[in-house]
């Protein structure tokens, strides 16, 4: 089975203010003592709002637009 996607989580920026866990709709985060890990990864519905959320810009969800045979990522945020 495939891993479940994710926005990817920069440990390394944040700032533990606890946004991103206490308000994604999914409860896909939990605060731990290095920062918001994914508890329930399939939960995650990739909705972008955590990436909007964080102050730090720790955390990044990038989309990939795939058209005839080329694809390309972006990030519209
Ligand atoms: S993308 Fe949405 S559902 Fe996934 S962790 Fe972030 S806020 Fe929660
Ligand atoms: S919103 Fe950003 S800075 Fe705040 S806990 Fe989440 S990843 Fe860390």
């Amino acid at each position: 089975m495939a891993d479940p996607i994710t926005p990817s989580i920069n440990l390394s920026l944040c700032n533990h203010c606890t946004l991103c866990a206490v308000l994604c709709p999914e409860d896909a985060l939990t605060m731990r003592e290095q920062g918001p890990v994914f508890n329930i990864p399939l939960t995650c519905t990739y909705c972008l709002e955590c990436e909007g959320l964080c102050p730090t810009g720790a955390i990044r969800a990038p989309l990939t637009v795939t058209w005839g045979a080329q694809s390309e990522s972006i990030n519209l945020s």
